[in-house]
Parts: structure tokens; sequence; C-alpha cells
């Protein structure tokens, strides 16, 4: 079915147009111009959808419990959040994983994501040992993406030590015969895609490295890893490989065009420059590295190597894109002690690169799939905004409230207080 959409304005990470009407069929964007005749949207600027690219759906089940220093714990960070997530990862069931897997997915379409990113690593039952189906969890998540219309890259994460039980696979090769699997059973499904992941250079040995990535190569999937989020992570790699973390993705093949490194907070120089030569992206979770005590995203130097960067809303501490995109250039700011910061070659604002890492493009246009965000320019928070500074009002001034409709492959899926059709 062919359809155009009318919006007051049709919004790119440069500014916004009117008269601009955005058509799409079979689920893809056929045409972006001029326009008279099509369903009008008064009072909406239209917009791409936002790219969510790291997410662990369960951990949306602490939201607001772990914001409190427990007694046996008087020491908060990290590692102490890390035994509440444990805690909770423990009593998950396929039912309860594709319930709060929809309740976290309902909230990214209402925030303005129309695509997410899951890296999913509670595989097994508590005691490890597999389920009757081995990808019942990996699909729980699939049904959830779907009950609630959202795109879903999904990664099935390999976990060999630590960790509890559930999250490991006994060898690389039976977590690579399930990612097989799980690729079979995801063929012909339209919103999901299937990708691999490796949990972290602590979770997972160098073999099992080397493995992945020539797989996720080999077949041409996406392939994500934590890396650098902490220093500990760093001191205990350097201690067993003599390597920083990703000096060690760098020397097992793992780096590559389609690889996605999560995190790289504490990443260096030298392992940036491993990235810019391989081509590989970042994807930044600035509300959870903030709520974690993490640190902060060298940013200056990604953009310095024009180095792709994502963002994800991870621990799902916060879902609002608008947030991660702004704490980006914020933590930034507060590093330098100058405002506009992360302007790219040829620009004089940070938006069009903050948007651009949000979208995972510049705009709509034509080929793209019909994913889209409808944007209420009634909201108080954009009231006596210009339109040419509208996207600036949304990454500096704006929450996802604003948020007033989604779509997801031509199809609306999400309708502010209202029911979506
Ligand atoms: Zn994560």
């Amino acid at each position: 079915m062919r359809r155009t959409l009318l919006p007051d304005l049709v919004l790119d990470a440069h500014g916004a147009q009117g008269g601009v009407g955005a058509t799409f069929e079979n689920g893809r964007i056929v045409e972006v111009g001029p326009a008279k005749e099509g369903e009008r949207l008064p009072g909406m600027a239209l917009a791409p959808g936002f790219i969510n690219d790291h997410s662990h759906a369960f951990q949306r089940g602490l939201r607001g419990a772990v914001e409190r220093i427990e007694p046996s714990h008087p020491g908060d960070d990290f590692w102490t959040w890390r035994e509440r997530m444990y805690a909770l990862a423990e009593v998950l069931t396929p039912g309860s994983v594709r319930e709060v897997s929809r309740c976290c997915y309902e909230e990214m379409l209402s925030a303005g994501y129309t695509s997410v990113t899951e890296f999913h690593y509670v595989h097994h039952r508590p005691d490890g040992t597999p389920y009757g189906d081995s990808n019942v969890l990996a699909k729980a998540v699939a049904r959830a993406a779907e009950d609630t219309g959202i795109r879903l890259l999904l990664l099935p994460v390999a976990y060999a030590r630590g960790g509890l039980p559930r999250f490991r696979d006994p060898s690389v090769q039976s977590f690579l015969q399930r990612v097989d699997d799980l690729r079979g059973w995801a063929e012909g499904r339209l919103l999901v895609e299937v990708g691999v992941a490796a949990h972290s250079v602590r979770a997972v040995p160098r073999g099992w490295l080397e493995e992945i990535g020539r797989y996720a190569h080999r077949h041409d999937l996406p392939l994500h890893i934590h890396a650098d989020e902490q220093p500990r992570e760093i001191e205990e790699c350097q201690a067993e490989h003599g390597l920083r973390p990703i000096e060690l993705l760098a020397q097992t093949g793992f780096l590559g065009p389609s690889t996605s490194i999560v995190h790289a907070t504490h990443a260096n120089g030298k392992e940036l420059d491993l990235l810019s030569e391989r081509g590989t992206s970042v994807c930044a979770c600035p509300t959870t590295e903030g709520n974690l005590g993490d640190g902060f995203l060298p940013t200056e130097e990604i953009l310095e190597r024009d180095l792709r960067l994502s963002v994800g809303s991870d621990s799902h501490v916060r879902i609002d894109p608008f947030e991660e995109l702004r704490e980006i250039e914020t933590n930034a700011r507060r590093l330098s002690g100058r405002r506009n910061v992360l302007v790219a070659e040829g620009e004089t604002t940070p938006t069009p690169y903050l948007l651009r890492a949000g979208w995972g493009r510049t705009g709509l246009k034509s080929g793209d799939p019909a994913d889209l965000t409808e944007i209420d320019l009634s909201h108080p928070a954009l009231a006596d905004v210009e339109a040419r500074d509208l996207p600036s009002a949304l990454v500096f001034g704006s929450g996802s409230g604003v948020i007033a409709g989604t779509w997801v492959e031509g199809r609306k899926v999400y309708e502010r207080g209202g029911a979506s059709g």
C-alpha cells in the first residue's frame, strides 16, 4: 500500500522544511519531496526514528530499585550494581523475559526509538542446563519485539566464564550452533534480524573471540562486544594477555566494519586508532555510563578519528534518545570547558553529528525503511522555536515527551494518548 504523509515540517539533521511529503510503499520510503496530496499531520514534524543500539531489556526491571546503598555494600559501584542485576537475571523465565521486554520496547517506541539492538546473554535454565529449545529466551525477546512492532537486531551473546551458569555455553561450537539455529528461525520474520556478540574480554577467552569474529565476518553479521567500560576490566585483560581489550580484539580478528564496540569509555588513543583502521564503530550509552559511574566517553577523540557513533539505553535507567545525545555533548563540554565541542568538519553546531549518531542517517530519504517519528510542534518544549532551530531544540532542550507518534516499516505502532493502528 502506498501512503503519503503531509506533516507541517520534515526534519533532518540540519533543519526543517515545509510543504514536503513522505511517501512510502511496502515498508520503504519511496519519495520525499514537494507534495500537496496525502494524509495531513497538522502540528507535526516528521523525522527519522532513533536506533537504540544497545539494550538489555530485562534490566528495565531494575528501574528505581537500585538507587540506594545496601548495608552489605557500603561502597556502591558498578560491581555491586552487577550483583543486583545478577539477582534479577537469576529468576527470569521465558514468560517474564517476554513480558519485561515488551514493557521495555513499548517505552522505547513511545520515546521515538523505532529499532533496538538487543544484547541478549541470558540463555539457559538457572542451573545452566539448556531449555528443550535452547533459544527459547532469545525467541521470547523476538516475540516481545513483534508484539510491540519495534524493529529488532537480536544478538545472542557468547559467555564462557564468570557471570551466572545460565549465561554460559560449554563451548564456542555449541554457542555458534545456537546462533545458526536462531538465524534459521528468524529468517522471513519481517522485523527481526540476527547478529552475534561476545560479552566482553573478561567473559570470553581468546580462542572464542577468534572463532566468533571469523563466524561473523564469514556470514557478514553485525558483531558487538562490551569493551573498556571499567578500569578493572582493562587491568585484568593486561594481566591475562599483556594487551588492552581493544588491542586483544584487533589481534584476534574481531574488529571490522560490521563490529561495534559498546562503551569504549576508557579506550586510549592507540585503541581508538585501531578502531579507525578497521572501520569499527562505537556505541555510547551515556545515561547508563553516568548512572553506573563508568566515566566519560572520549568523544572528542572519537570525532577526530571520524569513528561511526551510535547510542544505546543499555540498562534502561532512562529511555530517551534526546537525553542520550545531549549527554554526549554535555560530557564533552564538562571535560573541555568549552561549548559546541562535537562539531564535525564543515559544520557549525554539534547537532547534525549527534542526530546522525541517534538516527544512523541524516534525514528521510528514498530507499530507507519507513521508520519515522512524529514530533509534536505544539509541545511546550518547542514553543517559539524557529523551524531552522528545531533540530538543536530537540537535542538540547527536549525530552521524549515531544514524540506524538512512531512508525515502523510504514505502520503506525505508537500514538501518544491513543490506540495505535
Ligand atoms: Zn551492556
